[in-house]
């Protein structure tokens, strides 16, 4: 079997999907994207086709290790994700060829399903407990929202307390046994974060995300260290070599690798193979969509360490479309109990309505973050 080619499709709401055709007949996709950057890794990906293309899919830990270390530079978002999308659809194409879901060929699931989160915003208290209320109701048992809006390096501590008031009001909502994980989403420094963290400590959270960006943990790690909640990052990571001093430096309970952004399903397996060597969790990253959700699923199937899958379903980001919208059969995703089950078909378990992805594509989309400012005019982390 042979690689015949590599077409990528820019979808609504601001996602890229990737199908790879061989000469067997067989199909695969990935989601090759970093938010915000969808043509670039389209680029990228076109580019490391003049590789793939003539070889045979199934070898894909070779294809990885030479669309990575072939090209003398290497790594950050672009690279990683496109490799990520690359990876997953090779994958697909080979759990395919098989009639086997990936997670069999990885060795076979160590979980039949696992618990999920949903999103419930963060930006106003009596809206955001509403909305962990309804989560709630619709049989979700973890929740996750923003933190503080824009903060400075020393802010007023009226944002700390609107950021108290939030949090108390979707725990108050939800009762003490519902997971609630708060993001900092790396709008924190480091003064900031020390405020925010005791702040926080009496609502015992499921984890506290990026309390400040990755690569300034080391500035906080005594308080990271002492901390009695559980601390989360790694979506700004994009390999095991970014990922092994957080997991060697001990401030880290959590990690959550991007299975778009950190090389995929082949680099992600073995991040979180490091990961516990050292009793730190996995929750994978995925804010994104079908292909993605699903590449995660595999991954949590073998990764005992696996904790807890993001997904995207009725996330703000998603205008236009929705997780479900590309998928011939949404039922692959049907959340009960909380959790999702791990998909079970062949390659990543999923079925890409390819007719509804090129109606989109020709809409395509330019999604770009928003640029906040802080009132000096200086820009702030988003
Ligand atoms: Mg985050």
């Amino acid at each position: 079997m042979k690689i015949t080619s590599l077409t990528t499709y820019v979808v609504p709401p601001r996602w890229l999907f990737l199908k790879i055709e061989t000469d067997a007949g067989i199909v695969g996709w990935g989601e090759p994207v970093i938010e915000g950057r969808a043509a670039s890794v389209a680029a990228a990906v076109e580019e490391l086709a003049d590789y793939l293309v003539g070889k045979d899919p199934r070898r894909v830990e070779e294809h990885w290790t030479v669309l990575y270390r072939s090209g003398f530079y290497r790594g950050g978002g672009i690279h990683m994700s496109a490799l990520a999308g690359i990876d997953q659809a090779l994958w697909d194409i080979t759990g395919r060829a098989h009639g086997a879901p990936v997670h069999e060929l990885l060795g076979g699931r160590v979980r039949d399903r696992i618990k999920v989160y949903s999103w419930i915003g963060g930006d106003r208290p009596d809206q955001t407990a509403a909305a962990a209320l309804a989560a709630v109701e619709r049989g979700f048992t973890a929740v996750k929202m923003n933190g503080p809006e824009e903060l400075q390096y020393l802010d007023t501590r009226d944002k700390v307390e609107r950021v108290v008031a939030n949090v108390a009001a979707v725990r108050e909502a939800v009762g003490p046994d519902v997971g609630i994980g708060v993001d900092f989403h790396g709008r924190v420094h480091r003064p900031m974060a020390r405020v925010l963290l005791e702040a926080l400590a009496p609502y015992h959270l499921m984890f506290v995300e990026e309390p400040v960006l990755s690569e300034h943990v080391d500035g906080i790690a005594d308080l990271l260290r002492a901390s009695a909640t559980p601390i989360a990052l790694g979506e700004r990571l994009f390999s095991r070599w970014d990922f092994k001093d957080v997991i060697t430096s001990g401030v880290v309970d959590v990690i959550q690798p991007d299975l778009s952004h950190a090389g995929g399903i082949t680099e992600v397996r073995k991040i979180a193979a490091m990961a516990e060597a050292y009793d730190i969790a996995v929750a994978p990253h995925c804010p994104l969509g079908p292909i993605a959700l699903a590449a995660c699923l595999q991954l949590d199937a073998v990764a005992y360490n696996a904790v807890i899958q993001e997904q995207s379903l009725g996330i703000h980001y998603n205008t236009g479309n929705d997780l479900l919208d590309y998928v011939v059969d949404p039922s692959v995703f049907a959340y009960s109990e909380g959790m999702v089950d791990i998909p079970r078909g062949p390659g990543l378990g999923i079925e890409v309505d390819e007719d509804y992805v090129r109606e989109r594509a020709a809409v395509g989309h330019r999604w770009r973050n928003p640029v906040w400012r802080h009132p000096d005019g200086s820009v702030a982390e988003w």
